[in-house]
């Protein structure tokens, strides 16, 4: 048995570089820069006004004394003249500043009588511009490569002049539930019958890093069906594949026998956590192989802790554990043994509003009722002593996956 951690460098050396692809702005959403992102121009390109107002020559104000009305200057069509002393300029926000002026003075603070502006008071040198360059100057680095790609980043790459970015590809993912007694939701339950679930799950905390995934549905405990399922996702040319149930070595557990016969390289299939063993990893060529326990929560919970990770690296993350907090406590935390424990837990407000974290005293692997409850996971390290309330622990926040 291997611990987490080694688990994870394991799977670490095995994913391959991610390459680059060309994306429209509009789809680039949680996409991740494959290199750091240049201003194409300096923002705000020209001085301009901050508001709506008067544009004037800051020594020439004086309070109740009126300066001769020149012209307009409006976003997109400037006050194309010069200034002249004794003029002022109406000036709108985002405005190019007129040739002469040196402030804005708003709107609110001044009078205008046909052709003559009064002002309340002296404006300060600059005053309401907002200067060339203030947001960003050409060949700036605005955005680092191996981020998520945020709206407000997306709206910055926009402003910077840019309608398509280089991203990292995804790759096409395939997922096959496994299992005699397996049957899809929706059905009428025979005897000794259990509905499919993990699948449901399992695509949808992936499905953001994946070009594409492939549902390969139920396949029963049978060597052949396997194969001509697990063969076929391979020719097709997915990258990763997850299979769940049959990855203990009983006797109708056929999926190592099958990767292996497959030409699959099998690293490893014990990890020391809770919930979690047995988990199977392999690569054939570049493809990954990640053999999930059958158990709902096991299956998720290690797709949380293993394949998720794996795929931020795939997808040109640099932080393969993000979204990754630390929560206090909100109750006493008993010793845990040598496998890291996953444990559901509830986010909670305590009395004074601030965020703290109550597990859930379910630990049962086939139990998916309470994984649904589980707004995290509490990350307990091996062999932790126990953790009274009130301490801070490492958490993983389930619903702001994706
Ligand atoms: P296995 O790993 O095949 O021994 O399965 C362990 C447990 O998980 C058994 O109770 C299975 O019925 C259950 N199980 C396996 N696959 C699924 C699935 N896709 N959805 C829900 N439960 C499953
Ligand atoms: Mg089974």
């Amino acid at each position: 048995m291997i611990t987490v951690d080694e688990a994870l460098d394991r799977i670490f050396t095995r994913i391959p570089t991610p390459l680059p692809e060309s994306v429209p702005l509009s789809r680039a959403h949680k996409r991740v820069l494959t290199k750091p992102l240049l201003a194409k121009h300096t923002q705000p390109p020209f001085d301009a006004s901050a508001m709506d107002g008067y544009a004037v020559r800051s020594v020439e104000v004086v309070p109740g004394k009126p300066l001769f009305l020149a012209g307009t200057s409006q976003a997109g069509a400037r006050f194309t003249g010069m200034m002249q002393h004794g003029e002022c300029v109406r000036i709108f926000t985002g405005a190019p500043l007129p040739i002469g002026a040196d402030a804005v003075i708003m709107q609110e603070q001044a009078t205008a009588r046909g052709n003559q502006v009064t002002f309340e008071k002296m404006p300060r040198l600059g005053q309401s511009i907002r200067r060339k360059g203030n947001d960003f100057t050409e060949g700036k680095e605005l955005l680092p490569a191996g981020v998520g790609l945020t709206p407000a980043m997306l709206n910055l790459a926009a402003s910077a002049n840019y309608a398509s970015l280089e991203v990292a590809r995804r790759p096409k993912i395939a997922v096959l539930a496994t299992g005699d007694e397996l049957v899809p939701p929706g059905s009428e339950l025979g005897p000794d019958q259990i509905v499919a679930s993990n699948s449901y799950g399992l695509i949808p905390l992936l499905s953001s890093y994946a070009d594409k995934v492939i549902d390969l549905g139920i396949v029963a405990d049978d060597k052949k069906a396997l194969e001509k399922s697990i063969l076929g996702a391979f020719d097709y040319g997915v990258e990763v594949l997850l299979t769940s149930g049959g990855a203990s070595v009983g006797d109708r557990d056929y999926v190592q026998e099958v990767l292996r016969d497959l030409g699959v390289h099998l690293d490893f299939w014990k990890i020391l956590m809770r919930p979690g063993k047995p988990l199977m990893f392999g690569t054939r060529g570049k493809t990954l192989v990640f053999g999930l326990p059958g158990n709902p929560t096991s299956a998720f919970v290690t797709a949380v802790a293993l394949v998720r990770p794996a795929l931020r690296l795939m997808t040109g993350h640099t932080d393969p554990f993000w979204p990754f907090m630390g929560v206090p406590l909100a109750v006493d935390l008993p010793p845990n043994g040598e496998r890291r424990h996953f444990i559901r837990a509830k986010l909670n407000r305590n009395e004074i509003g601030f965020l703290e974290v109550v597990p859930i005293a379910e630990t049962d692997s086939n139990h998916s009722s309470s994984l649904a409850e589980a707004d995290a996971l509490i990350i307990q390290p091996e062999n932790d002593l126990g953790t009274p309330a009130g301490e801070i622990v490492e958490i993983i926040p389930l619903n702001m996956l994706g």
